[in-house]
């Protein structure tokens, strides 16, 4: 049989046989045919085999799970031997399945992925098959147990931390489960999950089949092997270009590459959205904050932007608006006549799995640190054989260039584009520059988002292509909208002839005058401000009479003292008085204002940078 062929997918031809309501139900989701990976999984799954599938992005995986696992509850719950009561084959805090997930959207997403199939079971059949959401701060584990046991949903969808802390109620039994899925396995089986996702594992019966999925497997490397799977069979859907060339890319997916210079990524990307043909496009940025300061700048800096809307989505906000952000987006506006383009402005927390059927352009401000996360970026579009673009925008004048070579021994195939003729850029960089003058706060964000995109080029993996001392750091601070450049260590890699002088971009500022939008914290830092004045003039009376002191010293003892001797006094009295400046100027700064910011943010960061866990739970800075 050849598995690709139309007739071989149709799901008459599925080889296994479901149960009888899933069969019809999935008739009436009316796929025309199965897809490669589901012809391929789920008999196995659906039967008693563990597998790890992978297969590109859009391919269908999400069914290939969902079928399974609903095939399972159903036999346990619905083939019932004579004389037995069905209401109990389940005890109380049981439950028969587990699907995992790295993010809340995509849990949601599986869960209503579930919930569309369950849509067509009759009525008749009890009990009913539920499933329920566990992520975090959706609610608390408290309500969350009291659903479960009110509810008593035999299929949970889960974020790792938020099964794990519901599983540790004495409530909770696992004895029963028959199956559990990790959707982007990969990803949950690397350090930022491995911990959690490892625990639930081995709480679970070894008795069940276990299912690992991810369109970039491989990348899990010998992490597998701790899933407790038996004897699991490989699956691997690869797919071939126009070329004949094995692609671990959709075919349906084309990407390209932008040579860019920083300075003018902003313009780019407005061209691109003004000038492209699109519906729907999911722009990547590096942090969270970046993306909270580059929605104020595009929405608010560029005044001619009626046809496009902008939605924001990242980790720092809470999960309820985040759900809500991706359904608005999802949406679009269907119920409206018009011509709008829907711009999802995010990081890496939407990179995996989210299935959003019209997006048909990604843009990827800068690639991502690791590079198996690229392909999942670009795989937001070009799903299930609809047509997408992803392009991705590089630096000139460094090594990013070989970012293409590097994935093409990944089999992954990006062509040359040239950036779109761009708006004029002076324009747009002053009207940037007004916007920030207007509020101090906007300046500190961009700051923020600037340090924050420093320390994330340099958790590239493929640091050899990405590198600290070819990166044009002026350019990206002129691109975040930087008056000045914060003073931190990656500044040694400026050249001398390319230092703006004092660090600042335009013309200088006075930062005593640099006031903030807002009128009560505006107040306070004007209080600070005279506070900081009065201490500074102290300081340096203080510092005046330590200087008398010494001098003084000095002169009383030059004659009686041999030349060595004095010498060796001499320096121990000086780091004294240097350590008793350093002190007090710790207490109260004697540094302008200015200075302080820098320094803070120095400081700052580099508590971050040694504070281990900050690094640990990456994927949730996201
Ligand atoms: P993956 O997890 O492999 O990235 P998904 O499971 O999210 O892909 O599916 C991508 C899209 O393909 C979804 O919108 C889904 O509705 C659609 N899809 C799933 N199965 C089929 C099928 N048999 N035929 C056509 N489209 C399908
Ligand atoms: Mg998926």
């Amino acid at each position: 049989m050849n598995p690709s062929s139309k007739e071989s997918l149709a799901w008459d031809n599925l080889r296994f046989e479901l149960e009888p309501w899933l069969k019809d139900a999935i008739a009436s989701l009316e796929y025309p045919t199965m897809t490669p990976v589901q012809a391929s999984t789920i008999p196995l799954l659906s039967g008693n085999k563990d597998v790890i599938v992978e297969a590109v992005t859009g391919s269908g995986k999400t069914l290939a799970f969902v079928i399974p696992v609903l095939q399972k509850v159903s036999r346990r719950l619905y083939s019932v031997p004579e004389g037995h009561d069905r209401a109990e084959v389940l005890k109380r805090g049981h439950m028969l399945a587990i699907v995992m997930a790295p993010t809340r959207e995509l849990a949601r997403q599986i869960q209503m992925v579930f919930d569309k199939v369950l849509g067509f079971l009759s009525d008749a059949m009890t009990p009913r098959i539920k499933t329920q959401l566990l992520v975090g701060s959706l609610g608390n584990v408290r309500e969350d147990l009291d659903n479960f046991q009110v509810e008593q949903p035999q299929i949970l969808i889960a974020t790792p931390g938020r099964l794990l802390d519901f599983m540790s109620s004495q409530s909770i039994k696992t004895s029963s489960l028959e199956i559990v899925v990790l959707d982007e396995a990969d990803k949950l089986l690397d350090f930022s999950f491995e911990t959690d996702v490892v625990k639930i594992l081995k709480r679970l019966p070894k008795q069940r089949r276990t299912g690992l999925f991810s369109a970039t497997i491989s990348a899990a490397g010998d992490t597998v092997f701790r899933t407790g799977m038996n004897n699991p069979v490989k699956l691997s859907v690869k797919t071939r270009s126009f070329l004949g060339e094995q692609t671990n890319a959709p075919t349906s997916l084309q990407l390209s590459y932008m040579m860019v210079n920083p300075e003018h990524k902003l313009t780019t990307l407005l061209s691109m959205l003004k000038q492209y043909n699109f519906k729907k496009v999911i722009v990547y940025f590096p942090t969270c904050t970046s993306v909270k300061h580059f929605y104020h700048v595009l929405t608010e800096v560029d005044q001619d932007n009626s046809q496009l809307r902008y939605f924001s989505l990242h980790g720092q906000l809470n999960t309820k608006s985040r759900l809500k952000t991706l359904e608005k987006f999802t949406e679009g506006d269907n119920h409206e006549d018009s011509n709008h383009k829907y711009v999802l402005m995010t990081t890496d927390v939407a990179a995996r799995g989210i299935d959003i059927p019209d997006v048909d352009l990604v843009i990827q401000i800068d690639p991502p640190t690791d590079p198996s996360v690229f392909l999942h970026r670009c795989g937001r579009t070009g799903r299930a054989n609809k047509v997408g673009r992803a392009v991705v925008m590089l630096n000139p004048d460094t090594q990013e260039e070989d970012y293409v070579g590097f994935m093409e021994v990944k089999n992954i195939y990006m062509t040359k584009m040239e950036p779109p003729r761009h708006q004029n850029d002076n324009i747009f960089h002053q009207r940037l520059r007004n916007f920030m003058l207007a509020d101090r706060a906007r300046h500190e964000l961009a700051v923020k988002s600037y340090v924050g995109f420093i320390r994330y080029y340099s958790k590239h993996v493929a640091s050899s292509i990405f590198r600290m001392a070819s990166l044009d750091y002026v350019a990206v601070a002129k691109m975040y909208g930087l008056l000045r450049l914060p003073k931190m260590p990656e500044s040694k890699h400026i050249a001398a002839d390319q230092m703006p002088e004092d660090g600042w971009l335009g013309d200088a500022i006075d930062m005593d005058e640099y006031a903030y939008g807002d009128k009560v914290r505006e107040r306070a830092r004007l209080e600070s401000l005279d506070r900081d004045k009065v201490a500074r003039v102290e300081n340096a009376k203080r510092r005046k009479e330590l200087k008398v002191k010494n001098e003084a010293w000095s002169s009383k003892n030059d004659k009686k003292e041999v030349k060595s001797e004095r010498r060796e006094k001499m320096k121990r009295k000086r780091e004294k008085i240097e350590k008793q400046i350093m002190d007090e100027q710790e207490r109260g700064s004697d540094e302008d204002e200015a200075e302080e910011d820098w320094k803070d943010l120095v400081i700052k960061n580099k508590k971050r940078k040694s504070n281990g866990s900050a690094l640990q739970g990456s994927f949730d800075d996201l």
